[in-house]
């Protein structure tokens, strides 16, 4: 099997390291990923100005950086090295869950690996005070791709708790958007605003939020077609 690894977080994110020791054991990898952090960029791409891409090895892997968004650094991966079968995107320093799957770069890399035919797979974990503890996760890790490399999923969205007590397969809560922005003043008086998220208390039993909650492994599948299939049927009949 050949692996395409990329993340949002950028190249030298120790997350992507983890994700690369795991998948190792599984396959083939190619790593590309952004120079800077691209977190909540979604799914752009960069179409105004030509990009570029550097050699940079990560722990005895082959690893490329590119100027771009994590979909840049996918729809270049995917093209430059032939015959890729999965992406992989994180593991992102941060949970994707809920609405944030709408703006999360991280998933968004592993999403361009299903709309060019492959199999895409992003992984998540939330950060505290320190870093994540990415030994204590390796085993779910690893347990979590085997699982879907055995699947017929085409797309997943994977959220490991730091702790965690077992695997749910969930779907993606919807009932409360967790975005706010905080106003606040730069040192001249002047407005400035951070588009943060607030914590959602309302748990929706089943959901990927309720998941972590519970220190259970989230793993949803996506699809990439947005189409309301009961809206269309119903304005279709008129
Ligand atoms: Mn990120």
């Amino acid at each position: 099997m050949r692996l395409l690894l990329a993340n949002d977080d950028g190249i030298y994110s120790p997350g992507l390291a983890a994700l690369a020791s795991v998948a190792s054991t599984f396959g083939d990898l190619h790593i590309v990923a952004p120079d800077v952090e691209q977190s909540s960029m979604g799914a752009a791409i960069t179409h105004s100005r030509p990009i570029s891409i550097r050699r940079t090895p990560i722990d005895g892997y082959d690893a490329h950086r590119v100027n771009g968004t994590p979909t840049d650094c996918v729809a270049l991966g995917v093209d430059l090295f032939k015959d890729i079968d999965v992406v992989l995107s994180g593991i992102n320093l941060g949970p994707n869950i809920g609405s944030a799957i709408w703006h999360s770069g991280t998933l968004a890399a592993a999403k361009q690996g299903t709309l060019l035919g492959l199999r895409g797979i992003a992984l998540s974990t939330p950060t505290g005070e320190t870093e994540p503890d990415f030994e204590r996760l390796r085993p779910w890790v690893a347990e979590v791709l085997k699982l879907l490399f055995a699947s017929d999923v085409r797309l997943a969205n994977v959220n490991f708790p730091p702790d965690p007590v077992g695997v749910r397969w969930t779907r993606q809560a919807v009932s409360h958007y967790d975005g706010r922005v905080v106003p606040m003043t730069d040192p001249y008086g002047r407005s400035l605003f951070w588009l943060t998220v607030q914590r959602v208390e309302e748990l929706e039993e089943g959901t990927d939020r309720w998941a972590m909650r519970n220190r259970f492994v989230s793993i949803t599948p996506l699809r990439v077609d947005l189409t309301d299939d009961g809206v269309l049927d119903r304005m279709r009949k008129g």
